[in-house]
């Protein structure tokens, strides 16, 4: 059975702080490469997610990833989410930040993973200029947080098409959601196996939620961010807990999740799947 492991190339403070990243120190290049060599040695190909400004200062850094086969999709360019854009500056971000991944990759760019998981009720504006730049998108969060999340969306890939097929195509846009476990009665939805929830679960969690995702014949979307695994980056009191927690923590938990299941990138599973029979829905409300 095999799962999607994806990677959001973002460096620590890039989480932190909005604006005034030339203050921080660097701390992406040690971050991914032990990233990198924790995917080898498992033998995982991962979909990377990365920032258009991250790709601009550290070119080679994206080279080195795509030489290990490892997909590059987009992540936007500054990590700006999509509740702070309009439709004409998230296409400039997208042109400009697919500008730049084309150079390095010399490869097209088929995914997308919005900002913060922003395609949300308000932003659904998006799913449309979505369609035309990629093929599939990993942003919709099937359960309900704070920031972010569609609770009625499906929790498992499915194709979402507008009631006008002539703007969306016949097959409508790819969507890959992010691995949630639904608790039994209350029918409520979790995210599980990505970020913070993977940081915040136990590894028998973890372990269990996918196992739980598999039973179902479905690939669990895992995620992480170089910065996880890194428990020395700097501390900024200021800042949400949820950040540091568990930072320790993550790289076991990683390995051991790599290490009890199989991981592709989502362009390897879109060409070894019978993505044909995913199912189309017109209704996400
Ligand atoms: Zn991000």
């Amino acid at each position: 059975m095999n799962n999607i492991m994806t990677i959001d190339l973002e460096d620590w403070y890039q989480d932190v702080d909005f604006k005034n990243w030339k203050n921080y120190e660097d701390r992406i290049l040690q971050n991914t490469n032990k990233l990198l060599s924790l995917l080898d040695e498992a033998n995982v190909q991962a979909t990377f997610f990365v920032l258009g400004y991250n790709a601009e200062r550290f070119p080679e850094l994206i080279e080195n990833i795509c030489d290990k086969n490892h997909e590059v999709a987009m992540h936007g360019y500054d990590h700006t989410p999509l509740f702070m854009q309009t439709p004409q500056k998230l296409e400039n971000d997208i042109r400009k930040t697919l500008k730049i991944l084309k150079h390095i990759t010399n490869d097209e760019i088929i995914g997308y993973r919005a900002p913060w998981f922003s395609v949300v009720k308000e932003t659904f504006w998006a799913i449309d200029i979505l369609k035309k730049y990629f093929e599939y998108d990993s942003s919709i969060y099937p359960t309900r947080t704070p920031l972010y999340g569609i609770p009625k969306a499906p929790r498992f890939p499915f194709r979402f098409s507008l009631s006008d097929p002539t703007k969306m195509g016949a097959k409508g846009l790819l969507e890959f959601p992010p691995a949630t476990y639904e608790i039994p009665i209350f029918k409520r939805k979790i995210p599980v196996a990505g970020g913070f929830y993977l940081r915040l679960f136990p590894c028998s969690f973890s372990k269990y939620f996918i196992e739980i995702i598999n039973e179902n014949q479905q690939p669990a979307v895992c995620y992480l961010h170089p910065w996880e695994i890194d428990p020395q980056q700097p501390k900024i009191r200021s800042y949400k807990w949820w950040h540091y927690y568990n930072l320790n923590k993550t790289e076991k938990t990683f390995k051991r999740v790599l290490d009890n299941f199989t991981f592709v990138s989502i362009k390897d599973y879109l060409a070894s799947e019978h993505i044909e029979n995913i199912e189309c829905i017109n209704d996400l409300w």
